[in-house]
């Protein structure tokens, strides 16, 4: 229950069971206000060797932890224009053809519900790198001696990414 007003009319809510679920209902507009998660994307970046390149957080949630670059999706973009907005912003790269990878859920957590979209992208090796908005530090870390990842699901895109390493080769 997240919607006090309605955001269509600005008549006070009230909680109303539909489809098995307590909603928030404008008796105005006679509509549910549904809540949805927060489409963002999150990026595996890997160089030649298949060293990844993790960001340490300068922002909660997770502040000063590490995990994959990426953020939300920004009205007007589609999940790759995301992608690649973040990639530049947080890493100062400028690359176009992120992949596709998996999709993955973060419930309940700092900003409620999110859906997350992972990309993979490779890199040049000789990339240079320049941490940006939200991050303090950018490394390159071997698989086996990385440091765990603050979100579960960029855990789980991490895992994914390294199944499908495997199976290509
Ligand atoms: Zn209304």
């Amino acid at each position: 229950m997240k919607y006090r007003y309605c955001y269509h009319c600005g008549t006070r809510t009230v909680g109303k069971q539909i489809d098995g679920r307590l909603r928030d209902f404008c008796k105005n507009c006679q509509l549910p206000l549904y809540e949805n998660p927060i489409p963002s994307v999150a990026v595996v970046v890997a160089n030649q060797p298949g060293e990844l390149l993790l960001v340490r957080r300068g922002v909660e949630p997770g502040i000063g932890e590490w995990c994959l670059p990426g953020g939300f999706i920004e009205i007007g973009e589609t999940p790759q224009e995301a992608a690649v907005r973040e990639l530049k912003e947080e890493l100062g790269i400028d690359i176009q053809n992120p992949q596709l990878l998996d999709v993955g859920s973060h419930i309940n957590g700092y900003y409620g519900d999110v859906l997350i979209i992972g990309f993979t992208l490779q890199i040049d090796d000789n990339l240079k790198i320049i941490p940006g908005d939200d991050v303090t530090e950018a490394v390159y870390f071997s698989i086996e001696n990385r440091p765990d990842l603050v979100f579960r699901v960029h855990e789980d895109f991490l895992n994914t990414w390294l199944a499908n390493r495997k199976n290509n080769e």
